[in-house]
């Protein structure tokens, strides 16, 4: 099946139903503050949507200036005893809490699929993702053990230098993958020694429940982690609050703009991971078969809503017309489907406005006269879903909107370029600089031509993160890295001390 038959809404809508029923988290009145369950001191409330089906499935408190305040103060009480543990203890909590993640893998990736669409494939994962994170982390304890000295240069003196938690941190996540984004931020954070408030997207914010649950059975001390649910107004709220030392925020190019000007006017720490519009770079004697492999995790992964994902690939005049067929033949037969079936490739995209902006794109692209070789189809395949068909374009040139601007759907457009020089100009010609790939069987060529392109991170013939080393966005796709030991000095604030020579 590559595209889903009208008739299937019904069954899907039962199953997703049953499925939500088995559920612990669906319509919530509390927030998390200070380690207890707290009512929202409003009365407004969010819906979640199961994207496949389009019906309401559970709902959460939009959160007011003075939930913001309550979780902000909780932090702070919870701030001097968690950062006066030492690394290695807090290094053991997160281990802990890895654990009991785990423990929780399939209620949160079936809550998560349920939330955003993405394919229980995928959400299958997150747990043990999040796991490995936190050991990640936990294995960087050492880092902030280890005495830092200094010698000044030629002289008798010396310099300690401390690294300190750098405060209360806000935590602000997107919805396409909820728990990934959020713990790439918590894990460093509270090997720091810092405390949090999360806020997460308003599509996704009751699979992070899970992960708050696994804190506690951790042993992490109240108000060292707390949650506050709501939309943009409420992310807002918390980033400009007085007391918050520290924003960390994932979501799209301009609203991290807007969050990096309020930081930028309270002097306020900021990391920014950002908007993408990454491009495969694929050479003369690169292994189409074997890219055939990958294409979908590297170009399309999560029905196309990842930020580092290479959806653009450009390629020289040898290979053009047989990428075309590969890629035209590979993303046909991709299964299309419902997210909670593990066969699944491609489910819904997370919303119904992300549905639109995303069709917008496909008609933009038809009109700009791209080559539509597979799907296209703009009208959405079943009432009530948010499914778009898996659609690439061919022969697209660098100027139209589909090649310059971040889709954030199942659409990859292919590029014509005149030899490798012109391929690697026109993967720099964006405003983005997130991710890439280089496709070539000469690995140590493939490697050099990695090596001009303008962004973050670029993989050769794949293209996954390392936790152990930084990812981040050059340009409009941000500012910072997460990940690594620079990703956990973002949490470090440093003090020298400098001293007679011991
Ligand atoms: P978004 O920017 O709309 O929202 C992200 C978060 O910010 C949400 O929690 C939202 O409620 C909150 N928010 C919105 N306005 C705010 C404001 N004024 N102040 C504070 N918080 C505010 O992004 P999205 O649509 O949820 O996510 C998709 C985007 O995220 C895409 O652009 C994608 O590329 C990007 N993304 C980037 C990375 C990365 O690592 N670079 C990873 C994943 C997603």
């Amino acid at each position: 099946m590559s595209v889903l038959e009208g008739s299937m809404i019904d069954q899907l809508r039962a199953t997703h139903r049953a499925a939500a029923a088995t559920l612990p988290y669906t319509h919530v009145a509390d927030l998390r503050i200070g380690g207890a369950s707290v009512r929202s001191t409003g009365s407004a409330h969010e819906t979640v949507v199961d994207p496949a089906t389009g019906e309401t499935w559970g709902s959460v408190p939009e959160g007011t200036a003075s939930d913001v305040d309550a979780a902000v103060a909780a932090a702070r009480a919870a701030f001097p005893s968690w950062a006066a543990r030492t690394p290695t203890e807090r290094a053991d909590a997160l281990r802990r809490m890895a654990d009991a993640v785990e423990r929780r893998a399939e209620v949160l990736a079936i809550t998560n699929t349920l939330e955003n669409g993405s394919p229980i494939a995928e959400t299958g994962g997150a747990a043990s993702n999040a796991a490995a994170i936190l050991r990640v982390f936990a294995s960087l304890s050492s880092y902030l053990e280890e005495p830092d000295i200094r010698p000044f240069p030629g002289g008798v003196n010396e310099t300690v230098v401390a690294r300190d938690p750098i405060g209360v941190c806000a935590l602000i996540a997107p919805w396409n993958f909820p728990i990934n984004l959020v713990v790439i931020k918590l894990a460093p954070a509270l090997l720091a020694g810092c405390t949090v408030v999360i806020k997460p997207a308003s599509p996704t914010p009751l699979s992070i429940r899970f992960l708050l649950d696994a804190a506690d059975e951790a042993g992490i001390p109240p108000g060292v982690i707390n949650l506050v649910t709501g939309g943009g107004a409420t992310g807002e709220i918390l980033v400009r609050h007085p007391d918050v030392d520290k924003v960390a925020f994932t979501g799209s190019t301009p609203v991290g703009r807007r969050i990096a000007a309020a930081c930028g006017e309270l002097l306020r720490p900021v990391t920014l991971e950002l908007g993408g519009k990454s491009a495969a770079i694929i050479l003369p004697d690169a292994d189409l078969d074997a890219m055939s492999s990958v294409l979908v995790r590297s170009c399309v992964r999560n029905t196309g809503q990842t930020c580092y994902i290479s959806t653009r690939l450009i390629a020289t005049p040898e290979r053009y017309d047989a990428l075309v067929d590969m890629v035209t033949a590979t993303v046909g037969a991709a299964r299309v489907g419902d997210p909670l079936d593990p066969a699944t490739v491609f489910g819904p995209v997370a919303t119904a406005a992300q549905r639109d902006k995303v069709m917008g794109y496909v008609r933009s692209g038809i009109a700009e006269d791209a080559r539509v070789t597979v799907g296209g189809d703009i009208a959405p395949p079943i009432e009530g879903g948010s499914f778009v068909a898996p659609t690439v374009f061919a022969d697209v040139s660098p100027d139209m909107r589909i090649a310059r601007e971040e889709i954030f759907g199942p659409i990859i457009t292919i590029i014509p370029a005149r030899d490798v020089d012109d391929a690697v100009a026109i993967s720099n010609s964006t405003n983005f600089g997130l991710g890439g790939i280089v496709f070539g069987s000469d690995e140590d060529a493939a490697f050099q031509v990695a090596r001009r392109v303008d962004t973050g991170s670029i993989g050769v013939n794949f293209f996954a993160s390392n936790h152990y080393a930084p990812f981040g966005g050059r340009h409009d796709s941000g500012l910072g890295v997460e990940y690594g030991i620079e990703g956990l000095n973002a949490y470090l604030t440093p003090q020298s001390v400098h001293r007679r020579s011991r």
